[in-house]
């Protein structure tokens, strides 16, 4: 099944999402998990793969286990390498030696082989990177306040600055995320971005007859991508609201607390 870039696949009961742009570039080992196919009961049903939340260990080391046997590397172990903190700061894994373990950041890369690069979702937008020329790929974690910082412009200015990258070389896909359907504000969260990205009003609206605002979190890293130097037919987007499906995703605007959390998986082979 095939859905704005994306391929929904189906292996040993576990669904995930590939992106064929990065498939063809030479990054076939990425994906973007559903809540399909793990063992956690509800309300985490079924495939959590969140490092933090409240459902039991053991389920989350078996549905690592699970998930990364029906991607085919069952042969890697998830670890959690990087610490969410809903900044704009990019790592490597060359940055990870003898500093915190995990570090805290919301986006990591690497050129290196056979190290899968994990971060964790329930409604912010994941973003999936990798330059065929230089082999490096990382994944991004942008939720409002990340996005607002410039994660996206900062994961391109690692790509180069670590991996001499240059920017129209690098894919990047935006994964399923809460979308403009259901990311409302209040004004202060508004106001901030309209403060800095007032050039861009057009993905901000006003719901009227309510002091609540919607914000368009996908198009906006679509936007600072491309401000980036990325070319717009190397950006791929899901267009996918988690919160809108239920069916494919966990999230937090709608289940609060007790949400499952999806993951966002890449690993140079
Ligand atoms: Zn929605």
């Amino acid at each position: 099944m095939q859905n704005n870039g994306y391929i929904i696949e189906e292996s040993q009961g576990v669904k995930y999402l590939r992106f064929r742009r990065l498939i063809e570039a030479g990054f076939p080992h990425h994906a973007f998990s559903t809540r399909i196919g793990g063992i956690s009961p509800a309300p985490y049903d079924s495939m959590n793969l969140g490092f933090t939340v409240r459902d039991e260990e053991q389920n989350l080391i078996e549905n690592r286990k699970i998930f990364m046997n029906a991607m085919g590397l069952g042969d890697l172990e998830i670890k959690q390498l990087i610490s969410l903190v809903h900044g704009n700061k990019v790592i490597t894994t060359g940055d990870l030696n003898g500093g915190p373990n995990p570090a805290e950041a919301d986006g990591i890369l690497t050129d290196e082989y056979n190290i899968p690069l994990v971060t964790t979702y329930a409604d912010c937008i994941p973003i999936i990177m990798a330059d065929p020329v230089s082999g490096a790929c990382g994944v991004i974690h942008a939720g409002w306040r990340g996005t607002f910082a410039g994660i996206a412009m900062e994961a391109v200015e690692t790509f180069r600055k670590a991996y001499k990258s240059s920017p129209p070389d690098i894919i990047a896909c935006i994964c399923p995320g809460i979308g403009l359907c259901c990311f409302e504000t209040g004004e202060d969260v508004a106001g901030e971005f309209l403060d800095k990205y007032y050039i861009w009003k057009d993905l901000a609206h006003k719901i009227s007859n309510k002091n609540k605002w919607k914000i368009d979190l996908p198009g906006l890293n679509r936007r600072l991508l491309i401000q980036s130097g990325l070319s717009n037919d190397n950006i791929v987007q899901a267009d996918t609201c988690t919160r809108c499906r239920g069916d494919l995703f966990f999230s937090y605007r709608r289940d609060g607390q007790a949400s499952g959390r999806m993951a966002a998986v890449i690993a140079r082979r």
